[in-house]
């Protein structure tokens, strides 16, 4: 195995050798790296770099010496790779809520007097509460309809649509190049959430004509918990358009501490306070996997995997019930899949009960991330074996499945 590994030859799968660099815990199933990405070997070791010699030798040298000062531009072009965006386009940093309201806020500034946010009420709650607040500060208003109705409503009133690439809990993906163009027909702006598609499937983001765009670190790119998020501006507006929080680190020139403000001239006025070094040190470690495969294999391997959950949920989980609440259609087909079910809650316990770890989104939204990095077709099998175990059993009726528990 490690001779395979130091020497892979075409005979052996990629995505093999892509498992054997993550850590994951013996005799746990894991099937939530769409929520938080697992831990890899190179990482554990990053972390100890940075904290001990960098930061313990290093000291303030390092700002320097290890590059800290560039971090967010690195990691930035380095996700830019995964999401099509070219060199120059993208900063890693903040969360994605910070930077949905940075990014948001500088496209409605864009579009002056035009009056409506349009976005999709079905929309992951911290979206919908960024475009609430950055209309009221805007002076704008959100309208609501259905994702894939969005096209069809634009119009001179709308200054920007915001739309999550992929349905945080059916897994569906909406048509960017097709809302990208529906959005600039009606002189409006696209900015789009790629939380639950960066690093699972293409974004294509400059070819598609996406205008900013916003995702998370902690999912498929395993950055690990609170990991930084990024930001991305398509090149032709970045010198154009402002973050509306004028931090130091978006300065031309920080440390020429100057009174005025003066924005970065490229992507880096989208950054505020000091660098995340430690998280950002992780992230740009924890993306080497990515070196190993394309997006375009990833993609090819992600739906292999659903499609097998998705089969064999066909075959033996209907008869208890489940509806299967992702697209059948792969094309239309993020990189998890959802099932409802109106016992999912205690399912879902008890399959953590037995090292298989999925999450519960409510009400009744079970959800199997399928993050080809590490994920086999074996444990697809072994899911849907356990699933249907379980209801046989009707093990998941238990009274201490009745009480609800936060962070599930
Ligand atoms: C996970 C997720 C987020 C996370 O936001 P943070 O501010 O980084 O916690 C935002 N939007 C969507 C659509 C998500 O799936």
């Amino acid at each position: 195995m490690a001779e395979q590994a130091a020497f892979p030859s075409p005979h052996v799968d990629p995505f093999e050798l892509t498992r054997a660099k993550f850590v994951l815990p013996p005799g746990i199933r894991y099937f939530d790296g769409n929520s938080l990405g697992p831990l890899s070997k190179a990482v554990q070791m990053q972390a100890y770099i940075s904290t001990t010699h960098e930061w313990g030798d290093g000291l303030i040298r390092s700002w320097q010496g290890a590059q800290w000062n560039t971090l967010p531009q690195r990691v930035g072009d380095h996700i830019g790779r995964l999401v099509g965006a070219a060199p120059g386009q993208v900063v890693a940093c903040d969360s994605t809520s910070v930077n949905l309201f940075k990014a948001l806020t500088a496209a409605a500034r864009l579009r002056p007097g035009r009056r409506l946010i349009v976005t999709d009420a079905a929309s992951f709650p911290t979206d919908l509460y960024i475009a609430g607040e950055v209309a009221r500060l805007t002076g704008l208003e959100v309208l609501n309809v259905p994702a894939g109705q969005i096209p069809d409503v634009l119009g001179e009133q709308v200054a920007v649509v915001l739309l999550c690439h992929v349905d945080y809990r059916t897994a569906e993906i909406y048509d960017l190049a097709r809302t990208a163009h529906a959005a600039h027909e009606a002189g409006a702006l696209l900015v789009v959430d790629l939380s639950h598609s960066a690093g699972a499937l293409p974004c294509d983001l400059d070819a598609n004509g996406v205008d900013f765009a916003v995702g998370c670190g902690y999912k498929y790119l395993n950055g690990g918990p609170g990991a930084p998020a990024f930001l991305y501006a398509a090149a032709r507006h970045i010198r154009e358009c402002e973050s509306p929080l004028a931090g130091w680190f978006g300065h031309a020139t920080p440390f020429d501490f100057t009174e005025s403000y003066v924005p970065a001239p490229g992507i880096e006025r989208f950054l505020c306070g000091t660098n995340q070094v430690l998280a950002l040190s992780i992230l740009l470690r924890a993306l080497e996997v990515f070196g190993e495969v394309s997006i375009g294999a990833i993609r090819a391997r992600s739906l292999e995997l659903t499609g097998r959950f998705i089969a064999g949920t066909q075959e033996r989980l209907l008869r208890h019930g489940f509806l299967i609440s992702s697209p059948q259609e792969a094309a239309r087909r993020g990189s998890h899949v959802s099932l409802r079910h109106p016992q999912g809650y205690a399912i879902m316990q008890e399959l953590a009960q037995r090292g298989v770890i999925g999450d519960f989104r409510t009400p009744d939204f079970m959800r199997f991330g399928f993050a080809p990095l590490f994920n086999t077709l074996e444990e697809a099998d072994e899911l849907v074996d356990q699933i249907d175990r379980i209801m046989e059993e009707r093990a998941w009726d238990k009274p201490q499945y009745a009480q609800r528990r936060d962070f599930t």
